[in-house]
């Protein structure tokens, strides 16, 4: 069997590191060629990842890290790059597929890149279906290549979700931890700081997409992902409280029966199941012990203490580009509150009165429009944020 071509965007964060594990569980070298790596400020890690991995180019996003990238890979053979050009040369490079695990909006034009070149897609980098959805799908589609959710979640709905039964379908149940505050007070939550924000209970996460979960952004931006990725009106998508993060998703159908997906909290199963896709190869994940698990807990969001998931609510009724405003926003907010500038529940006030100032704008007609509206949406939450 010939190799699969694999690039990984965001090698050198959580969800790269997770990937490059994987690809050593599932043969390695023998059944992968590493094409390219790219990480953007630790280019320490990403050049012995790319040593060890075999790649032929490593990239950091950030130009002005390109010599020390380069110093890291001397005499390695493999190749350095830098900036935009670069994240493009490892998106435009012969790729069979790509993890897309860059975070946030950045890693969206890499991924529509590599889409329209025909490459399969493992989607981690939710941002580019919450931003972007219809134009990412249609690139995909063009391109002719599958796209694999990463999310958890959603690859616990594309793992149980019958096409064939789409006539029947009634709804997604996305299942959310709740985070560390699921049981904190509104006031308690108004004075809390990044440190503690980024303590999530169940799951090893970046910084910003554990902060995400503590404000329940990261569900607000799962919803839209949803609402996308399986072509759901919105009063389709559920979000049920399930502390215990062992059931991923569920998809209701109209005879009442649901079907779930379950297992460890552990992103290697989603990334596995990606990789291998569509077949399923045995994975060194712990497995699932129900005597000694006991019980699953479920309750209903509250979205007085979480107002992101009304957002996204709001959002997905509105359509257009409010999802690229909203997720624009919370990025310039949550940058700030990480830097001690805004407070926990403001980051929401932000997103909401910047969705609000730019409820008018019309659908995106072609990516530029998301780029414009993105910008405009970080230059009018930064403002709100030095008033
Ligand atoms: P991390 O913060 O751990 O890693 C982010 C990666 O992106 C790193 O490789 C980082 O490089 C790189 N990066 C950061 N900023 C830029 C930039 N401006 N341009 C290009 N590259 C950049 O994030 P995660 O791995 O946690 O998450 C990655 C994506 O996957 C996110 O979209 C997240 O929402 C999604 N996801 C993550 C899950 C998880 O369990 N972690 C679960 C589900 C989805 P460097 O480190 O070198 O600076
Ligand atoms: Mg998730």
């Amino acid at each position: 069997m010939s190799k699969r071509r694999i690039a990984i965007f965001g090698a050198t964060g959580s969800i790269g590191v997770s990937t490059l594990d994987v690809i050593g569980q599932l043969g390695g070298r023998d059944a992968f060629e590493v094409t390219a790596l790219t990480g953007n400020a630790n280019v320490e890690a990403l050049a012995r990842q790319a040593v060890a991995s075999g790649a032929e180019i490593a990239v950091t996003a950030d130009e002005s890290r390109y010599g020390a990238l380069k110093e890291a890979l001397a005499g390695t053979g493999v190749d350095a790059a830098a900036g935009p050009s670069g994240l493009m040369e490892a998106a435009e490079r012969e790729n069979d597929m790509v993890m897309a695990a860059i975070v946030g909006t950045a890693g969206l034009k890499p991924a529509l890149a590599a889409a329209a070149r025909g490459a399969d897609i493992a989607l981690a980098n939710k941002e580019c279906l919450v931003s972007a959805g219809p134009l990412f799908l249609d690139a995909v589609k063009r391109g002719g290549g599958t796209m694999i959710p990463v999310d958890s979640e959603h690859s616990a709905v594309f793992q149980v979700f019958e096409e064939h039964q789409r006539q029947a379908l009634e709804r997604v149940i996305i299942t959310a931890s709740g985070g560390p505050f699921r049981n904190k007070s509104l006031e308690e939550m108004r004075h809390v700081d990044a440190a503690t924000a980024r303590a999530h209970p169940n799951w090893s996460m970046g910084l910003k997409i554990s902060i995400d979960s503590a404000s329940m952004f990261n569900k607000a931006l799962e919803m839209l992902e949803a609402m996308h990725l399986f072509a759901l009106k919105p009063e389709q998508v559920e979000v049920v409280i399930h502390p215990q993060s062992i059931i991923h998703s569920m998809v209701g159908y109209a005879d009442g029966s649901v079907l779930a997906q379950l297992g460890v909290p552990d992103m290697r199963t989603a990334i596995g199941y990606a990789l291998a896709y569509p077949k399923r190869q045995p994975l060194a994940v712990d497995r699932l012990d129900f005597a000694r698990l006991a019980r699953l807990d479920f309750e209903a969001p509250d979205e007085t203490r979480f107002p992101a998931l009304r957002l996204a609510r709001l959002a997905m009724e509105r359509g257009g580009l409010q999802g690229a405003v909203l997720n624009a926003a919370k990025e310039i907010a949550l940058e700030a509150f990480i830097e001690g500038r805004c407070g926990f529940l403001e980051m929401a006030e932000v997103a909401e009165a910047v969705m609000e100032a730019l409820s008018g704008l019309p659908e995106a007609a072609g990516i530029e429009d998301v780029y414009t509206a993105d910008a405009e949406a970080r230059r009018l939450a930064a403002e709100r944020l030095r008033r």
